[in-house]
């Protein structure tokens, strides 16, 4: 088993609260959610971050972007809306180096600094 934190919780090494998993795909609850809803979609493959995804990862992208839709619809988000976040890099302020989707809804989103 890897160091990565993320790669422990999608193999229930250590424990996360699962809202979806398939066999290329995990998602479960942030631990300081920043929104009443705040879920992370990772692939159960270990990618550092968006900037690695390779031209063979291409379905792999789209099943996350559908699943992390998928949730949100599943968690009542639709309606209102959601923001969904990739941060890349130290600049973007990663602390976790597994990629990982945030889905965030529930309030209104108060800063956008895109
Ligand atoms: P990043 O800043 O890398 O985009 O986001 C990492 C996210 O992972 C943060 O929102 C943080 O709260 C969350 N996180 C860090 N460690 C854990 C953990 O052990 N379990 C869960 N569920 N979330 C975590
Ligand atoms: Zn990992």
């Amino acid at each position: 088993m890897s160091d990565c934190i993320f790669c422990k919780i999608a193999a229930k090494a250590i424990p996360g609260q699962f809202v979806f998993e398939d066999d290329e795909v995990v998602a479960f609850r942030d631990i300081r959610p920043k929104a009443p809803t705040h879920i992370l979609v990772i692939p159960r493959k270990h990618i550092e971050k968006l900037a690695d995804l390779r031209q063979a990862d291409e379905a792999l992208v789209g099943r996350l972007l559908l699943t992390v839709n998928r949730i949100a619809d599943e968690q009542g988000l639709k309606e209102n809306g959601y923001r969904v976040i990739v941060n890349n890099g130290r600049f973007a302020g990663q602390e976790v180096y597994h990629l990982h989707f945030h889905l965030l809804g529930g309030k209104a989103m108060s800063w956008n600094p895109a």
